[in-house]
């Protein structure tokens, strides 16, 4: 399914539905109207008809370059194919996924392509080689899986990480784009606010983390038992995988000690 988002975008949803991505990942088609070239951020899933839409949202249009918000298969399994297929460098954070002629996403540099400026924002968190892109053009941020259009992204130990992913969405909403493009869900029109809603969601989630320390909990299951009570069981592992990424963040801050390898935690003793 084929849209177009602003003049200068158009969102391609990939056919690969499920919980975690929502009705699918979007592949977005980038470039100014008047330009002969297009950038494509975020392949999506390998796939000939998938490819052919993404091909044929560029009409005319030669790819002048392929950038992926990150390296998890259902943004990247597809990539390597397209660009090579249109003959276009493919830049990404992640060691070993970009060719050798692409940018270096790493160094922030402006990526003017397609008659846009494009610039690099490395934001790790939900995965450590995510990367936003901001389209001024637009006031606009191509979040990858840093904020999705509806629900909460996963941030789950040992490949996520809280402290950073706290940190990239404050960096994100300092740059005060007015409408986010995510890479799952629909376009977010109040890009501030829906920022400042992750940030007070994960501040609420760590405040509860703390009480059921202070109430005795000890282990990560504990924790999840108390602060889930209300979810399904069936959805405890994988809650259990966001409670550890708080407490390795609350642990490297110096607010709860991790004890036994970090198969249990404990407060710090006030005084
Ligand atoms: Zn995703």
């Amino acid at each position: 399914m084929t849209e177009a988002w602003s003049p200068r975008v158009t969102r391609v949803l990939a056919p690969n539905p499920s919980p975690l991505t929502l009705e699918g990942t979007n592949t977005f088609v980038v470039a100014d109207p008047a330009a002969r070239s297009a950038v494509v951020i975020d392949p999506g899933p390998a796939g000939d008809a998938h490819a052919l839409a993404v091909l044929r949202a560029c009409a005319d249009r030669e790819v002048e370059l392929v950038l992926l918000t990150h390296t998890h298969l259902d943004h990247a399994a597809g990539a390597r194919a397209f660009a090579e297929r249109v003959g276009a460098p493919l830049a990404a954070l992640a060691p070993g996924w970009a060719t050798p002629d692409a940018p270096d996403l790493a160094a922030g540099d402006p990526l003017a392509t397609a008659g846009l400026e494009l610039v690099a924002l490395p934001t790790p968190g939900h995965a450590a080689d995510h990367c936003c892109f901001q389209l001024a053009a637009d006031r606009a941020v191509f979040t990858g899986d840093h904020v999705l259009g509806r629900g909460t992204t996963v941030v789950e130990w040992p490949g996520g990480d809280m402290a950073a992913y706290l940190a990239s969405l404050e960096l994100v909403r300092d740059l005060h784009p007015e409408r986010l493009y995510p890479g799952h869900g629909p376009l977010v029109p109040d890009a501030v606010d829906r920022i400042e809603a992750y940030l007070a969601h994960r501040r609420g989630r760590e405040a509860q983390v703390l009480a059921a320390l202070a109430a005795g909990d000890r282990t990560p299951a504990e924790v999840v038992a108390r602060v889930y009570a209300e979810v399904d069981p069936s959805l405890h592992p994988a809650a259990e995988l966001s409670v550890r990424a708080h407490l390795v963040k609350l642990a490297g801050e110096g607010r709860v000690v991790a004890v036994d390898g970090g198969e249990r935690y404990r407060p710090v003793k006030a005084g």
